[in-house]
């Protein structure tokens, strides 16, 4: 049952908006958010459905049908974190209320909603469902009270609500990514100016993802480990380059001058961000002269930099990619994600796309004993709210 069905069933009316919030996958450009670089995201068809109204009560009630769970809470005083029976919110609802928070904190109105929800994008594999999820939200408030924001800043702010009200470290690439998705395009976004253009993905092809099935509990702090590696990079580089602020103003001419002289573990950390971001300058390249082939190849380069220099793929997820690099139909393939687990993103040239996911899936389960995920996508556009 849709979610206006099923809002229909619990709130007994109508609902009067219907909202849609893609995931992202990330075709290039990995582990480079934080280190100022540039990202090649695209939203996908893979979504969370709102269906809402204003409350009469003020009150915001949001049943999360995915969960089985529904909460109520007010919207003033929301930095208690707490729900109308004075409960704490729990994880899942601080997404929604960090949004409601950051919004009104900012100075943007925010109406009582009564709301259901659903999303197929599988949560915690890399494909960002919370950051379709915030600013579905954000973007449902807006539309309600029709206040000016532009994208890229609502995407900002439901950043902030993530990182301080959620509590979790992420960049600012999924809230971006789900915000303004276009149709049949990648996103180059820039991470350091916030520049960003839209660029046409190649005819006849399609994003394939595979979803390995794993998810590690270590992320967090690997994920801090890498990005203090990154940090010291660059104050050991500064000794060479007094200027620079971040690895992306190292390129890899620099590097391979000064790169000798870091430890050796954060050279290989360093040298995966720059390498990376020199990637994603090839790919947006190669995308404009039509070179499919090239592209894939720095998909496949990309990987095998997280795999050797980053050290956050796995064996399950290796094993995804040297399975695709030979079936019918691959362009290129890689991890995607912070690794650890999750899936791999695919280029897949649509003719091939059914041969490629029989041969994907069946190695996989050969190899591993496990059963993959395997499914087509297509680049999207971003969030969008109708009044129904
Ligand atoms: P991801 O990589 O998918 O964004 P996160 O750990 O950042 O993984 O976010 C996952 C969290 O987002 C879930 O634990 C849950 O709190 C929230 N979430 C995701 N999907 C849903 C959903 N369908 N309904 C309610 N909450 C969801
Ligand atoms: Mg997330």
């Amino acid at each position: 049952m849709n979610v206006e069905s099923q809002y229909s069933l619990i709130f007994n009316a109508k609902p009067r908006w219907l909202v849609r919030g893609p995931g992202r996958v990330n075709l290039l450009g990995e582990h480079v958010d934080y280190n100022g670089g540039p990202v090649l995201p695209a939203a996908i068809d893979q979504a969370v459905w709102i269906a809402a109204d204003v409350s009469k009560s003020e009150l915001i009630t949001l049943h999360a049908l995915d969960l089985k769970e529904k909460i109520t809470f007010a919207a003033e005083g929301l930095e208690k974190k707490l729900d109308i029976n004075g409960r704490p919110l729990p994880t899942w609802a601080q997404y929604p209320a960090g949004v409601a928070w950051i919004l009104s904190q900012n100075g943007y109105k925010i109406e009582g909603i009564q709301a259901v929800y659903s999303s197929n994008i599988p949560m915690g594999s890399g494909l960002s469902s919370s950051a379709a999820i915030e600013v579905a939200f954000a973007a449902l408030w807006q539309m309600i009270s029709g206040w000016d924001c532009d994208r890229l800043r609502l995407a900002q702010l439901c950043q902030k609500a993530e990182n301080e009200y959620v509590g979790v470290a992420c960049g600012i690439m999924d809230q971006f990514a789900t915000a303004c998705g276009v149709k049949d395009h990648a996103l180059y976004f820039d991470t350091r100016s916030f520049e960003w253009y839209p660029i046409p993905l190649p005819k006849d092809t399609v994003i394939v993802i595979a979803d390995s099935g794993m998810r590690r509990s270590l992320t967090h702090s690997a994920y801090n480990e890498r990005r203090a590696a990154c940090e010291e990079a660059v104050r050991l580089l500064k000794k060479f380059k007094p200027d620079i602020t971040s690895l992306r103003d190292i390129s890899p001419t620099e590097f391979a001058a000064y790169g000798e002289y870091l430890p050796a573990l954060i050279k290989k950390r360093a040298e995966h961000v720059v390498k990376e971001i020199a990637r994603v300058e090839s790919a947006v390249n190669a995308l404009r002269r039509d070179d499919t082939e090239s592209f894939g190849a720095l998909m496949f380069a990309g990987h095998a930099s997280l795999r050797d220099y980053y050290e956050v793929s796995i064996p399950e997820i290796d094993v995804l990619v040297s399975l695709a690099r030979n079936l019918p139909g691959c362009i290129g393939a890689r991890m995607t994600g912070g690794g650890f687990g999750g899936c791999t993103v695919n280029l897949v040239w649509a003719a091939q796309v059914n041969d490629f996911i029989d041969g994907l899936e069946r190695g996989y389960l050969e190899k591993t004993g496990k059963q993959a995920k395997v499914y087509v996508c297509h680049a999207s556009e971003g969030t969008s709210v109708t009044c129904i």
